[in-house]
């Protein structure tokens, strides 16, 4: 009778394990936007990345429909350089994380070029892509796991002493340890409910020991405060070193240092340049930078006359 009851039991736990897995990959690829309904070609080739600091992205005349009778993208055109930053700009709806989306292929163009060091995205293995991009979300799921597990996700077997050393580059290592249960706390909605800038941590955790060439960061619309949002900050460029990144902006402070800055609008680049450029040229960009100096300079106001109270 026992021996009978331990297996019976081991096979629910087990059942258990993979529904709640096959959940969170739903969920994961749902929350990702995912089609399932783009497939690899048929002579699909495993994509190569020549570049030691990052891969050439290359967006030529994109245009894109998520909805047959509602285009999206407009003739986008651009190229971001091995190693560099580009970041993206625009009011809410403009596009900026369609790009991301169709450069990691989860939907297909309707007409030009996405190629990844000079290989048409359509042309390559969808997991060689994946493989070569990590994405920092703006919302991080997390599984119903340990935190440990959260961030081995970026490389299944990865050892202990990785784990912890991608956690401390992360400025993570310190908060974990102070958790009873340390790198063994369970999170996610059963767990430990992280915060915001707490979760993108494990993201950029993850990422680190993923090791990507490529470097998509969509930044969180929900403001961290500012001194989260400056860490993480900090931390992006630590990453972005020898990587080529392409960062969806919602705070301009974020793109200041960025070789390249496309300012989009209903779907399309109406701005190129950098910030100094972008200024000079006194258009959207420069009014978009106002605009958000001065209401930090309100915020900041507002923060004294507190402060004399
Ligand atoms: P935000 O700053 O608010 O994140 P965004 O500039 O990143 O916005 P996108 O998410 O790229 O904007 O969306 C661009 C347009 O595409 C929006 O009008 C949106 O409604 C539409 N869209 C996004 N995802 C889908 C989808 N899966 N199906 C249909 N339309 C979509």
């Amino acid at each position: 009778m026992i021996q009978l009851y331990i297996p019976l039991n081991f096979l629910g736990v087990l059942y258990r394990e993979i529904k709640q897995s096959l959940a969170d990959m739903e969920r994961l690829f749902s929350l990702l936007g995912q089609n399932r309904e783009v497939a690899d070609a048929e002579h699909a080739q495993v994509l190569q990345v020549h570049h030691r600091n990052g891969a050439e992205i290359r967006f030529q005349h994109v245009n894109f429909s998520y909805e047959e009778k509602r285009q999206i993208l407009f003739d986008v055109d651009f190229t971001i350089a091995p190693g560099t930053t580009t970041a993206v700009v625009g009011h809410s709806g403009s596009g900026k994380s369609t790009l991301s989306r169709l450069l990691f292929r989860f939907y297909d163009i309707q007409s030009g070029h996405i190629s990844i060091d000079g290989q048409d995205v359509r042309d390559v293995t969808q997991a060689s892509v994946r493989a070569a991009i990590g994405i920092v979300p703006q919302d991080t799921v997390l599984f119903n796991d340990s935190i440990e597990y959260n961030i081995a996700y970026g490389k299944p077997g990865a050892s202990k002493e990785e784990i912890i050393a991608v956690a401390k580059a992360a400025y993570i290592h310190d908060f974990i340890e102070s958790l009873p249960d340390g790198y063994d706390s369970m999170v996610g909605e059963r767990g430990l409910k992280l915060s915001g800038g707490e979760k993108q941590r494990v993201a950029i955790a993850r990422t680190l020991l993923k090791n990507p060439s490529i470097l998509i960061f969509d930044e969180a619309t929900s403001a961290l405060d500012s001194q989260a949002e400056q860490l993480i900050q900090a931390q992006l460029k630590d990453i972005a070193r020898s990587r080529t990144s392409l960062v969806i902006a919602h705070r301009l402070s974020t793109v200041v240092d960025a070789q390249q800055i496309l300012v989009m609008d209903k779907g399309r680049i109406i701005e190129r340049g950098t910030h100094h450029d972008l200024l000079a040229l006194q258009g959207t960009y420069a009014r978009m930078w106002e605009r958000q100096q001065s209401k930090k300079k309100d915020m900041t106001e507002e923060d004294d006359d507190e402060a004399d109270e």
